[in-house]
C-alpha cells in the first residue's frame, strides 16, 4: 500500500495522523577535534561526510583513516543529503529520558555511496518503508548541538 493509500485508510477509519517529530529533546555532546566540522556544519544546516584523497570513497562515522584504503590522506566535503531507507527499527521504549518515543532508528544509505544511522521523522511509523526516498534535515536541539534527520524526500 502506497503512503498516500495508507493515509487515505486512516482518515477513513477517523483516526488522526501522527506524524513523527525529532525524538531527541535535549543531549550534552562534546565534539573531538575530529567530529568537530561535522558539528559545525550541521549547525549551519549542511551535512558532511569524509571523502578519501587516496581512493576517493566517502565514509561516515568519522575516522582518522579511511577504513576502505587506511589512507589518512582525506577531507570533509558536503553532501547533497540525498539517500534511501535501508533498513529501520521502531523504538517504542525511549533508551533514557532524553527521548520521546516511539520513534524510528534508520539506517540510511546514501545515494553517494555511504551511510549512517539517524531518525526519521516527517511521516507515520506505518508509512516507513524500506528503499523510500529521504532527504536530510536538521533538528536544533540547543545553541551548540544541532542534529541531522531524515524526513521522506519532497519528490
Ligand atoms: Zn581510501
Amino acid at each position: 500500500m502506497s503512503a498516500s493509500a495508507a493515509a487515505i485508510t486512516r482518515a477513513k477509519r477517523g483516526r488522526r495522523p501522527n506524524v513523527l517529530e525529532a525524538p531527541l529533546t535535549t543531549y550534552e555532546l562534546t565534539p573531538t577535534p575530529l567530529t568537530q566540522p561535522f558539528w559545525d556544519a550541521a549547525r549551519a544546516g549542511k551535512l558532511l561526510v569524509q571523502q578519501c584523497n587516496a581512493c576517493a570513497k566517502k565514509f561516515f562515522r568519522p575516522e582518522i583513516a579511511c577504513p576502505h584504503c587506511r589512507s589518512r590522506d582525506w577531507e570533509w566535503v558536503e553532501s547533497n543529503g540525498r539517500g534511501k531507507l535501508y533498513s529501520f527499527s521502531v523504538m517504542h521504549r525511549a533508551p533514557s529520558p532524553a527521548f520521546k518515543a516511539p520513534f524510528i532508528f534508520a539506517a540510511v544509505e546514501m545515494d553517494e555511496g555511504w551511510t549512517l544511522f539517524s531518525n526519521l521523522i516527517g511521516l507515520e511509523i506505518e508509512d516507513a518503508a524500506i528503499g523510500m526516498p529521504l532527504e536530510v534535515c536538521f533538528h536544533k536541539l540547543s545553541d551548540d548541538l544541532t542534529v541531522p534527520l531524515f524526513r521522506p524526500a519532497a519528490p
